[in-house]
Order: structure tokens, then C-alpha cells, then sequence
């Protein structure tokens, strides 16, 4: 069955005290809440993963999550971070292919399948993000353009692998703006992306991937996106750092 799941993108931001305020407020008001359906997962940057860990304890449906790995296993890549280091840690989310990793660290499509591979062959969940910027949108080709980052990316891998992964709907002119897609816009990239994987993985499979759709969503708007029959939940940036707007967005289903 598809997943619903709320994650958090913390980006760079968050000193240590204030990683572990967040993350102990969010962990007090989700027990209070007693959500049951809704996956939600926080993926602070690497250096607070243990102390997040560690607070989140044995929560129900709040998991950790990191925000990129390596495409390498291991060895002499001075800086980098091992999918295999972050399940040791007790990670089983991991954000790929953000477009702020692909806009300012250039990453392609094909490196995006290795950290792909390296999140899958360790066990963790990849939520491979996608999406256009304006000048794609204002031109109409926004369908074709995240088709092919899909294609790019994930069309290699077995059905298996293929069910594995979560998919991350984000316009990259909605992030961080305060420009939410409306969610008519979300509901029908997020069905054209269902009928691609459907194309070539089956109906049956495509049926069962969780579409996220991230930029600018909020408590305000979260319901109205997550009513949409293909919108399976959100990746949240601004919104995940306080902690009553993401548990709102949480229990927006
Ligand atoms: C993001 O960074 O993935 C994101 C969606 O950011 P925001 O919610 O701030 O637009």
C-alpha cells in the first residue's frame, strides 16, 4: 500500500541545542498526538543525526532521515558521508537528488542513480526528488523535463528496487518562496509521474510508489495538497523547523 509520509528538510540550518529542541518538541507533540497512518520523518544535516537519533528514540512513526550520501561505499573521498555510515547511525530515509545539490554541487541525473544505489544496496529509503525551474514551466515543458530526470535516473533499476523508492514532486520556483504550486498543479504532475513509472514498471507497482510534493507547503495549505488523490504527502523545508507547523502538517491527511 502507498505510504503517507511528512518529511522534514532541515537544510543548513540548526545549531546543535536547537536541533535538539526541535526535535524533542516534535517528539513530545507526536506522542500526544497518536498519529497512526502518516510516516514522518526529520533529516537534519549529518553532524546532528546521533543527538537526533538518540531523541527520537523508539517514537512511533517518526523516523530519521538523512538529506544526501555518497555515491561511493567507501574510501579516500575526503568529506563525504556513506549511506552504509548513515544506517549505522539509524537512518532509513535519505533525501537524493534535492535541486539545490543539483543546482549548486552539480549533480547529474547519472550520479543521482549511484547515490540512488548506494541508499538501496544499504537499506535505506531514497525520496528522490525531481522537479523544473520557471523558465521550464513558463514554457509548458515541465512534464517532459521531470519525466526525463525519472528516466535519467530510476528507469534501470529492477521493479524491486523501483519499490523501494519515494519520489519528490518539487517545482523548483516553489521552494523556499512562499510560492506553493496550487494543488491542482501538484495533482497533475504527481499523476503524469504515476503514469510514466506505470509505463514502465507496471500499473500495479506505480499504484503503491509515494509522490511527495514539496515547495512552500505549510499548516495553511498542507490539507488542500494532501486531499489530492496522487499527492502522498510532502518534503518540507522552511515549515519543518518549527515545531507546530510541521506536527500540523503531520496531521494534515
Ligand atoms: C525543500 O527544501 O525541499 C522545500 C520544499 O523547501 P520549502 O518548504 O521551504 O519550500
Amino acid at each position: 500500500m502507498r505510504k503517507k509520509i511528512v518529511a522534514g528538510n532541515w537544510k543548513m540550518n540548526l545549531n546543535l541545542e536547537e536541533g535538539q529542541k526541535l526535535t524533542s518538541e516534535i517528539v513530545n507533540m507526536l506522542k500526544d498526538e497518536n498519529i497512526k497512518d502518516v510516516i514522518a520523518v526529520l533529516n537534519p544535516p549529518f553532524v546532528h543525526l546521533y543527538p537526533v537519533k538518540k531523541l527520537i528514540g523508539d517514537t512511533p512513526n517518526l523516523f530519521l532521515g538523512s538529506q544526501n550520501c555518497s555515491d561511493k561505499a567507501s574510501g579516500a573521498f575526503t568529506g563525504e558521508t556513506s549511506a552504509g555510515m548513515l544506517a549505522s547511525f539509524g537512518a532509513t530515509y535519505v533525501i537524493i537528488g534535492h535541486s539545490e545539490r543539483r543546482e549548486y554541487f552539480k549533480e547529474s541525473n547519472q550520479l543521482l542513480t549511484e547515490k540512488t544505489k548506494q541508499a538501496l544496496t544499504n537499506g535505506l529509503t531514497p525520496i528522490f526528488c525531481c522537479g523544473e525551474p520557471l523558465n521550464i514551466r513558463e514554457a509548458e515543458s515541465h512534464e517532459a523535463y521531470v519525466k526525463q530526470q525519472l528516466t535519467e535516473s530510476l528507469f534501470d533499476f529492477s521493479p524491486e528496487e523501483m519499490s523501494k523508492i519515494v519520489i519528490a514532486y518539487e517545482p523548483i520556483w516553489a521552494i523556499g518562496t512562499g510560492r506553493t504550486a496550487s494543488s491542482d498543479q501538484a495533482q497533475e504532475m504527481h499523476a503524469a509521474l504515476r503514469t510514466h513509472l506505470a509505463s514502465k514498471f507496471g500499473q500495479e507497482l506505480a499504484d503503491n510508489i509515494s509522490i511527495l510534493y514539496g515547495g512552500s507547503a505549510n499548516p495553511g495549505n498542507a490539507k488542500e495538497l494532501f486531499s489530492k488523490p496522487d499527492v502522498d504527502g510532502g518534503l518540507i523545508g522552511g515549515a519543518s523547523l518549527k515545531s507546530r507547523d510541521f506536527v500540523e502538517i503531520v496531521k494534515s491527511f
